[in-house]
């Protein structure tokens, strides 16, 4: 790897960085917590839906440990919307475990930061180089792409970790670690794109293999979109309440309250039930095709409870806020 990468890529970041309300300067007190709550919020989330729950968060909790005195229902609603809940218990445990095991500190040792919760190498890796300014990278998807095109190769068929060892001397030649990390991921959001590189703006386009390449590789493998189809079973009684239960057939929302949800079976038994719509929502990779039906009834199973659609002091997720606007047509 040529020793100019770093240099050029950096050039160009201090010219062209956005503007991010979780970069504050390598002195400030509070380069940590932000660092650590906007490492959370960004795993398979794009900056621009971050932002606005990032600057909710810092408003309220002004620092790691006024975050790490809050219990898991507050960071739930906080949190709500922003998706992915298993991110925002993970949150609040790395933070607690930072405040009272570590002094408020990250360890400078990569297996002790990642035996913080939800924290696996990409984080760990991201937090030391930030946080201490360590010779690492924390590569994600931008950076494996930017890579990927630059040497003209397949993703699947690169060792990153190998990439890295290999070139180190080369890749941290300038101390500023912290941000060379920053400046990849950076360029790979707003250079090399996952659509339309801009590579005649590109400081890397007279080394890049990809633009010069007659035989450009397609870098990136698509990602398989699964279909699931479920049947979604909505108890309302006369207060206008709706049933949820944490015991249903669901990977994506484990240990949340939902209306009862089954796959749907082409035998399935729907007596007693009015369907009321088809409708289609969309997590991650995954599309769901879902039939909702309702039955007026003030009887419940065990385990089950009344929630008021109405209400919004409780976290919901927003896959159950979805189902309570179809069943407030009713109303
Ligand atoms: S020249 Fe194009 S493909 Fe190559 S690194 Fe730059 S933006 Fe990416």
């Amino acid at each position: 790897m040529s020793p100019t990468l770093s240099k050029k890529i950096l050039a160009w970041y201090d010219n062209s960085k956005r503007d991010l309300p979780w970069r504050v300067s390598k002195k400030s007190p509070k380069k940590l917590y932000y660092r650590v709550l906007s490492e959370f919020m960004l795993q398979q989330t794009q900056v621009k839906t971050v932002i606005p729950y990032f600057k909710k968060f810092t408003k309220k909790y002004k620092s790691l440990e006024s975050l790490a005195k809050i219990n898991e229902n507050q960071i739930l609603k906080l949190w709500e919307g922003l998706g992915y809940y298993r991110r925002a218990r993970n949150l609040l445990a790395s933070v607690k475990l930072l405040v009272k095991k570590y002094d408020s500190k990250l360890p400078k040792n990569f297996e002790e930061v990642k035996k913080l919760p939800g924290v696996g190498d990409y984080t760990a890796n991201a937090l030391l180089g930030f946080i201490h300014n360590q010779p690492t990278l924390a590569v994600d998807g931008n950076v494996k792409r930017v890579f990927a095109r630059y040497l003209n190769k397949k993703e699947t068929k690169i060792d990153f970790k190998k990439l890295i060892s290999l070139n180190r001397n080369s890749l941290f030649i300038t101390n500023r670690n912290s941000d060379f990390i920053e400046s990849l991921m950076e360029f790979g959001a707003l250079i090399c794109k996952p659509k339309d590189p801009k590579c005649s703006h590109c400081c890397l386009k007279t080394s890049c293999k990809h633009l010069k390449s007659s035989k450009k590789t397609k870098t990136k493998n698509e990602k398989k979109v699964k279909t699931i189809n479920y049947d979604i079973f909505c108890y309302i009684n006369k207060k206008r309440q709706i049933a949820l239960t944490k015991k249903n057939e669901v990977s994506f929302l484990r240990n949340f309250y939902l209306p009862p949800i089954k796959k749907m079976r082409n035998n399935s038994n729907q007596n007693n039930w009015i369907f009321l719509k088809n409708y289609k929502n969309s997590i991650s990779n995954l599309k769901l095709n879902i039939n909702l039906y309702y039955k007026f009834s003030n009887k419940i199973p065990q385990s089950y409870y009344w929630h008021s659609i109405k209400s919004n002091k409780e976290f919901i997720p927003s896959f159950t806020r979805k189902i309570f606007n179809q069943v407030s047509t009713l109303f």
